[in-house]
């Protein structure tokens, strides 16, 4: 039994927690019980500003009555229904309202709905449905799949072989064939960069290279975030994305965006593809997609890719779905979510207090050991110096300060990411910045 002096609090034994030291953390629990708005609230009472949005799902805030009143009708409603050769309202409903707002608008035509249940579901989904799509129309040598260093694509088999995490894929083994662009990150010529950097956008020409080294034939589809969210924000160079289009475009290669970050306002736009003007062939989404009360994806696909799976023998034309693909419980959450953005005008809220948001966090420049800031929509990522004897633990030990201090944020790395809820107030923007500041001197 772990030794823990919280009333009321269980043993934190038998939860192997994700993604965590959990022999560090259970030494040192941080709880949280309760939610509202902006803030969470901790066990011993205190109340912590949520600068991550949760973990970068918690768009339109915590707490949303809208969203807990649509699940408590749907669950004494319909609680689940099937979707396999069956179906219900709520799921037709939800992708018809995803559909209104789909990636890069109606011209891009990405209004085909796929669900899931989380973010790395979508990725295996689409890249799946590419595959699919390449031997649908007569593509069939395309198994190739390629992603980019530093990717983060969740924890599937498909999302860690294109994924460019060495921590996520070292004691895996991956899918065939997968390779890797480079990644953009070169703060020697984009360092302190607020929005796009104007340096790097021939690295999407590794694309080229790989078609050479590879030959396109054998090459389905290409995967990355628009901006990288996991692996510290790093944010495309001016003209990077195009040029991927591009190429993919010459090479008979689907293009997909994994916008499980970026997708529901986070930038300033609904979607990162509507933020850079880029379209791609498929985009994945979560998080945001239930302002994260419960766990759901989804993928987007074009009319094309979509409407090339539809033409064979009569039958069922794609072998894959979830038991809770479409789960009336999550829809019922979904649509209560879009309403709230719609109606406080959530997925552009970004655009309005991105130069506040870029202002506040490029003042931490000059704090000790910052060695780079990038800012984007309601994005940022602090990068510090490490220590030389141990990488991350300066920017661990900036974590664990701030949120003694009140502040929840996260970090990867040496970098510190924010992402708050984009219902964020000016001045909690300040706030932020000022418990991140004092907490990197301290952590100096
Ligand atoms: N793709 C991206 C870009 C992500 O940031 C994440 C999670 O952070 C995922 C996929 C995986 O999502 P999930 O944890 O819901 O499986």
């Amino acid at each position: 039994m772990t030794d823990h002096p919280l009333r009321n609090t269980p043993s934190l034994d038998a939860f192997w927690m994700p993604f965590t030291a959990n022999r560090q953390f259970k030494a040192a629990p941080r709880l949280l019980v309760a939610a509202q708005g902006m803030h969470y609230t901790a066990d011993d009472g205190r109340s912590v500003l949520d600068g991550t949005a949760g973990l970068w799902c918690v768009n339109a805030g915590h707490g949303r009555r809208g969203i807990a009143a649509a699940v408590e009708r749907q669950l004494a409603t319909l609680d689940f229904a099937p979707t396999f050769q069956m179906g219900h309202p709520v799921a037709f409903a939800f992708a018809e309202r995803l559909a209104e707002i789909a990636p890069g608008g109606p011209e891009a035509g990405l209004d085909r709905v796929f669900f899931t249940n989380s973010g790395s579901e979508s990725v295996d989904t689409a890249l799946k449905i590419a595959l699919a799509y390449q031997r649908a129309i007569g593509q069939g040598t395309r198994t190739r799949l390629i992603g980019r260093e530093r990717g983060y694509h969740g924890v599937g088999f498909g999302g860690i072989s294109v994924g460019g995490i060495v921590s996520n894929r070292r004691v895996f083994p991956q899918l065939p064939g997968a390779d890797h662009l480079r990644h953009t990150h070169d703060p020697a010529r984009n360092r302190f960069v607020k929005g796009q950097p104007e340096h790097g956008a021939e690295l999407a020409d590794d694309l080229e290279r790989l078609v050479q080294l590879h030959g396109a034939e054998t090459i389905a589809a290409c995967i990355v975030e628009p901006v990288a969210g996991s692996t510290g924000v790093l944010i495309p160079p001016k003209g990077y994305l195009e040029r991927l289009r591009d190429i993919c475009t010459r090479h008979g290669i689907l293009l997909i965006f994994d916008e499980v970050i970026s997708g529901f306002g986070r930038l300033g736009a609904p979607f990162a593809t509507d933020f850079f003007g880029v379209v791609p062939d498929l985009v994945t989404a979560a998080k945001g997609l239930t302002n994260g009360t419960v766990p759901m994806g989804a993928v987007f696909a074009s009319r094309t890719v979509h409407d090339a799976l539809m033409r064979g023998p009569d039958g069922i034309e794609l072998f894959h779905g979830y038991t809770y693909s479409g789960h009336p419980i999550a829809c019922a959450a979904g649509i209560a979510t879009l309403d709230i953005y719609r109606e406080e005008g959530l997925l552009t809220r970004a655009a309005d207090l991105s130069d506040d948001w870029a202002a506040a966090m490029h003042d931490l420049r000059g704090r000790k050991r910052v060695t780079d800031i990038r800012t984007l929509g309601l994005v940022a990522g602090i990068e510090l110096e490490s220590r030389p004897d141990a990488p991350g633990q300066r920017a661990y030990d900036v974590f664990v300060d701030c949120f003694a201090r009140g502040l929840l944020t996260r970090v990867t790395g040496d970098i510190i990411a924010l992402s708050p809820p984009l219902i964020v107030e000016r001045g909690q923007i300040a706030e932020m910045a000022a418990v991140l500041g004092d907490a990197i001197d301290r952590a100096a």
